[in-house]
């Protein structure tokens, strides 16, 4: 049998290190860069496979930790796998578990073995390693599962990351003994924290493995927006330049111009569908709430230039109504603008990288932030941008 993953950069920016490629995977390929929208219950909140189809989509995340709590990956997989279980036959990416483990659960120890926690929906004791993580993919049956990581807390003492980095590659040994499935690729995780060295040799340590993906994990975790940038292009060069390259629970528009002039090929953020809950739409950087007075009587599209559905069938007033009135279609509305939005700029700065455009045509955002942009704000929406 052929190996079914393969990536190949197809044009490189001649000022960044920005790079356009293709990632084969069983089903299907993925344009890079891209954001990927997260689908953590698989499902991506109040949006059908065929919504995300039209916004572009074309990868979408999972989560093993809360599938494994509800409802299950024996239901999943006796329903065919997840592609059949969520009714999308395009790309799906699992995560570990290993973040959410660690920022999510009553954790009651963490050994070498792995993580014993308990479980926030009926306070089952349930106990994760490496084997278990991988397993619960293998069943799971997405096409790029994830290594099970220590992701350490933000702020966290140098001695602390160092730690959890050596713990990483550990288990990282552990995951690849314990899978299965050759129809499935598994990614590594860079961790390392906000310390440079740590990344380097983690990044270093891990290529060994020579692994069809790495991630750099570990960001978006409370730590000011700005050191992203550097965490990337700290880790960026010493990752395989044949390999895909994730930068996990970042969506932000600055923060994936940025890494994306690094290197960087895959993103996700759960940002577009949480704003969209809180009735806020994402326009060319901006963010529009719809609850505000002065939309109840805008009656022109979120966008005048965005292709969406939502953009060429409602207005702002109609959508601001909606969330006034606390009506579900409000939601899936401005998701589904949202989602568009953040894959456009994405496909935007694809498009500008074919064209040898992508430096002029993006300053704004691979500049730093400008004083006026609400960083704190930024702060708060990372420190819980994962699925
Ligand atoms: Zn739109």
């Amino acid at each position: 049998m052929s190996h079914p993953f393969s990536f190949e950069v197809q044009a490189c920016c001649s000022q960044t290190k920005a790079r356009v490629g293709l990632f084969h995977t069983p089903h299907g390929w993925v344009e890079t860069p891209r954001f990927m929208p997260v689908g953590t219950l698989a499902n991506v909140k109040t949006l059908t496979p065929a919504h995300l189809k039209d916004a572009g989509a074309q990868m979408v995340l999972s989560n093993t930790y809360h599938l494994h709590l509800q409802p299950g990956e024996n239901i999943v997989a006796r329903a065919g796998g997840l592609h059949r279980f969520m009714g999308w036959d395009g790309p799906i990416l699992t995560d570990s578990g290993g973040f959410q483990v660690f920022s999510l659960s009553e954790i009651r120890t963490i050994t070498e073995d792995g993580v014993t926690f308990r479980s926030p929906h009926d306070g089952k004791i349930i106990n994760f390693t490496p084997e278990r993580s991988i397993q619960i993919q293998n069943e799971l049956g997405a096409d790029v599962i994830m290594a099970f990581d220590e992701c350490p807390p933000y702020p966290a003492s140098r001695e602390a990351v160092l730690k959890a980095t050596e713990r990483t590659k550990r288990w990282l040994e552990r995951c690849i003994n314990a899978h299965q499935r050759s129809d499935q690729a598994l990614f590594a995780i860079v961790q390392g924290g906000i310390y440079a060295d740590l990344r380097q040799k983690a990044a270093q340590e891990l290529v060994e493995f020579d692994l069809p993906g790495y991630a750099i994990g570990g960001v978006s975790v409370g730590e000011p927006v700005t050191l992203i940038e550097k965490i990337v292009q700290v880790t960026t060069p010493i990752l395989p330049f044949n390999k895909p390259r994730y930068l996990m629970g970042v969506g932000t528009y600055r923060e994936m111009a940025q890494a994306i002039a690094a290197g960087v090929d895959l993103f996700d953020c759960v940002i577009p569908t949480r704003l969209a809950r809180h009735g806020a739409a994402l326009i060319k950087g901006e963010r529009l709430n719809l609850k505000n007075a002065q939309f109840r009587e805008d009656f022109q599209p979120l966008d005048e230039t965005c292709p969406c559905y939502t953009c060429q069938n409602f207005s702002r007033a109609y959508i601001s109504h909606l969330v006034r009135a606390k009506e579900l279609l409000g939601y899936t509305l401005i998701s589904i603008h949202n989602v568009t939005e953040l894959i456009r700029f994405t496909q935007r700065i694809r498009d500008a990288i074919l064209n040898h455009r992508f430096a002029e045509e993006f300053q704004f955002w691979l500049s730093p932030a400008p004083d006026t942009e609400t960083v704190l704000d930024e702060v708060e929406i990372n420190k819980r941008s994962h699925g």
